[in-house]
């Protein structure tokens, strides 16, 4: 029995270009005889990406589709879409045609000969801003040198296999940056190199401010070393408190107490942003553990499509 291959798709706001976009994907998947579904996530569109879902829906009997009730975000997206996704191996992908749909067939090939996840990595980011290349360089830097996760060009656009999409499913949390998951669970890895091409039309969600959020919340979930650096900071502190207490009182008793105002002002702008930063990374772990003992649904869907009984390539 052939192989089932899903194709999940999270959208946002893609309506200027979504129909083209789809029937391309469609078009390369068709050629290679093979029986697939596409899942479809439209994550609170606000512009008339739904009503076009459901036109193709009409027309490509592959498609299931599910609406979240509002703008979760990409990562919740696809949480809800590796949820539906039934096949043997589970593709990933953009819709903006960032991700090329001609990669597909190489994805299937090296999946076929015994990859458990394939993985595209960007070896060129198309033309992203320069802010977005320089902050994700060091995003990726910060993180190697926290978490140990080499993802340097690491991309959403992979294909799991169905055992690894059901250890993914174990994972429960609700900060999810499915990049570092997807590396976290291990298996057997492929990678291939791609370029990443322009935006088939619209334009990207991600602002600095987005991509900073984005950041804090992977730095958080993969690595408690921030936390450590802020006990060291307390530690070294304590070392030159002691090297200045020494110093006071030995200037005290040789009868110079009265100067060093400048070093106290200097000394108390120091701890005191010292002690504010420490406070704030607290603060996003607290804040982090908050939001997963709150245990809410990670996503709600408000309107899908039937299930198809059977689903013919
Ligand atoms: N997307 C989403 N929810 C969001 C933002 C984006 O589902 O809140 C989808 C979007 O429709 C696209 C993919 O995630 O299919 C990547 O988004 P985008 O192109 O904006 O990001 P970039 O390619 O710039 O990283
Ligand atoms: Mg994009």
């Amino acid at each position: 029995m052939k192989k089932l291959i899903s194709i999940v798709i999270p959208i946002y706001n893609e309506a200027e270009h979504l129909k083209d976009s789809i029937i391309l994907i469609v078009n390369q998947v068709n050629n290679l005889g093979i029986p697939f579904e596409l899942i479809f996530i439209d994550d609170g569109s606000k512009d008339a990406s739904w009503n076009i879902i459901m036109e193709l829906h009409t027309i490509i009997p592959q498609i299931r589709a599910y609406r979240l009730s509002r703008n979760f975000g990409k990562e919740q997206a696809l949480c809800a879409g590796l949820e539906k996704a039934e096949g043997d191996g589970v593709i990933i992908m953009d819709a903006d045609l960032q991700h090329p749909p001609k990669l597909i067939k190489d994805m299937i090939e090296a999946w076929k000969c015994g990859a458990e996840i394939v993985e595209c990595i960007k070896v060129s980011r198309g033309d992203e801003p320069y802010i977005n290349k320089i902050g994700s360089r060091l995003f990726y830097a910060m993180l190697k040198l926290f978490s140990g996760y080499s993802l340097n060009g690491a991309s959403d656009y992979k294909l799991m296999d169905r055992k690894v999409v059901n250890e993914w499913k174990k994972m429960d949390e609700r900060n999810v940056f499915f990049r570092g998951m997807a590396a976290w669970l291990g298996f057997r890895v492929e990678k291939i190199p791609f370029s990443v091409d322009k935006r088939a039309g619209g334009k990207s969600t991600w602002s600095v401010k987005n991509l900073v959020k984005l950041g804090i919340k992977a730095i958080v979930s993969f690595s408690t070393i921030p936390l450590r650096i802020v006990s060291v900071l307390g530690v070294s502190f304590l070392l030159a408190a002691i090297l200045m207490i020494i110093q006071t009182l030995y200037m005290k008793f040789s009868g110079n107490a009265v100067t060093g105002f400048t070093t106290v002002i200097v000394l108390l702008l120091i701890i005191g942003s010292v002690l504010m930063i420490s406070l704030g990374v607290i603060g996003e772990y607290i804040a982090a553990i908050y939001n997963e003992v709150k245990h809410r649904p990670r996503f709600i869907i408000s309107e899908g499509t039937e299930k198809k009984s059977e689903i013919k390539s």
